[in-house]
């Protein structure tokens, strides 16, 4: 296989992976076809009257990339980085990390190309409910469930649920994520950022060594690295610098977190904290801490920023955060990757946790859902452990090999081909 390089795509760049670990695992040429295209994928155009009577025109995607092991599922994203490549990339990460994880889901992702914080909220309700009428046709509670996801929450998950239950009639299980008074589950909210601390857990039991010992820095502080944040802080880890688009803040023996949520309610970024240090999302990259934890886009450690990486340990909580190209650096050096399909994929677990609750009209406490995502995920890691000690691999490969071996066998019962 070519050399990885940074100017790949999104696209281009998970499809590397999935061909190094189809090439371990022997897939054949038509299998190999089917699962490193997409299934089907949908263009819409998402026109929005705004507030001040100007008319526009956004593009809408849902990308549906694989389905052999069970529904479509994955988020929606409001992003203007939410492009058809980047949406693909997207959608199928998420079939291989369902499958890691074992939920019998399969994968797609969806993203309006659009800026949220430029609209208003009456503007993002009007977007969210066309872009869920006009992608309505190819979703469902059992055929394709969507989600929140960056630039998304609970509530534009609650206006999509609104818009399809005016159309087809009212179903919880439509989308996951909402707010827990329409169905949503306990524990949703912070399950991607819990979920990438307890796989960050196995990894220091296994490695001997103790969390209290061990610093921490976080690029991005939305859902996913603010619950990642306070979750790490709770279990006793150190963490000593978080960022967001606005900047970052550091402060040696640890932040005040509380204190950080007080100043990003006022000043609606963690930057300029009172009794922190500025820093530059790129300086975060580079910080001498003991594990990072990029948390916001894709594509942010490459081969020109790789070798100022200090970490021993990364926590993909955000997905493809590591090129190619960066990733092969970080392995050669033995840099300890804990990959995004096994990282972030709490989020989904809870998210299914939520479908199966709507189903069965039935509600789990917090204590029931963190102590299935926690058994859920330690199986997933150990699998994956036990994969890389048998392939003599790292964790990516071991996650892409995994993940593959159960797609392409639930395409070959299927009877796919
Ligand atoms: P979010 O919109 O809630 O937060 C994104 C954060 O990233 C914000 O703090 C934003 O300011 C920050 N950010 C944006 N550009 C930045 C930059 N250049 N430098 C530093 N920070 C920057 O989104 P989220 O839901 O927390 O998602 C974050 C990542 O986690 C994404 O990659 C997403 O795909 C992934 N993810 C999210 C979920 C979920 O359940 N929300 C699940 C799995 C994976």
């Amino acid at each position: 296989m070519a050399e990885p390089h940074d100017e790949m795509t999104p696209f281009e760049a998970v499809t590397f992976f999935f061909h190094e670990a189809a090439d371990a695992a022997d897939v054949d040429d038509a299998t190999r076809e089917i699962l490193s295209g997409t299934y089907r994928e949908v263009r819409v155009q998402v026109p929005l009257r705004r507030d001040n009577g100007e008319k526009h025109v956004f593009y809408g995607y849902r990308v549906q990339h694989n389905g052999a092991r069970g529904p479509y599922k994955g988020g929606v994203r409001y992003d203007l980085s939410a492009d058809l490549d980047e949406t693909r990339a997207l959608a199928s990460l998420m079939t291989w990390k369902t499958a890691l994880v074992d939920l019998p889901f399969g994968g797609a992702k969806g993203g309006v190309q659009v800026d949220p914080r430029s609209l208003s909220s009456p503007e993002l309700e009007r977007l969210t409910r066309r872009y869920m009428s006009q992608v309505s046709y190819i979703v469902g509670a059992h055929r394709d469930i969507m989600a929140p996801d960056m630039g998304t929450n609970a509530q534009t998950m609650a206006w999509m649920m609104d818009a399809w239950g005016q159309k087809a009639g009212h179903d919880p299980a439509i989308v996951t994520g909402k707010p827990i008074a329409l169905g949503g589950s306990v524990g949703r909210e912070a399950a991607t950022g819990r979920g990438a601390i307890m796989v960050l857990d196995e990894a220091v039991r296994d490695a001997g060594r103790e969390r209290g010992d061990l610093t921490i820095a976080v690029q991005g502080f939305g859902n996913v690295g603010s619950w990642a944040a306070r979750i790490a802080v709770e279990d006793g880890y150190r963490v000593v610098a978080v960022s967001d688009i606005g900047g970052g803040i550091y402060v040696g023996s640890g932040l005040d977190l509380e204190a950080v949520d007080r100043h990003v309610e006022e000043a609606g970024t963690v930057a300029g904290c009172p009794g922190t240090e500025p820093l530059d999302s790129g300086e975060l990259l580079s910080l001498d801490v003991d594990v990072l934890i990029p948390a916001a886009l894709g594509g942010v450690i490459t081969k020109s920023n790789v070798d100022d990486i200090r970490a021993d340990v990364i926590v993909e909580a955000a997905n493809h955060p590591v090129t190619p190209a960066a990733d092969h650096v970080l392995r050669d050096r033995g840099v300890e990757v804990i990959p995004d399909v096994l990282a972030n994929a709490g989020g989904v677990t809870v998210s299914y946790f939520e479908w199966t609750q709507n189903i069965q009209q039935f509600h789990w406490d917090a204590d029931r859902v963190n102590a299935e995502l926690r058994k859920r995920l330690r199986r997933g890691y150990r699998t994956l452990l036990d994969f890389a000690d048998s392939a003599g691999c790292d964790l990516r490969r071991a996650a892409f090999g995994v993940a593959v071996d159960r797609v392409a066998e639930a395409a070959r019962l299927r009877g796919y081909l």
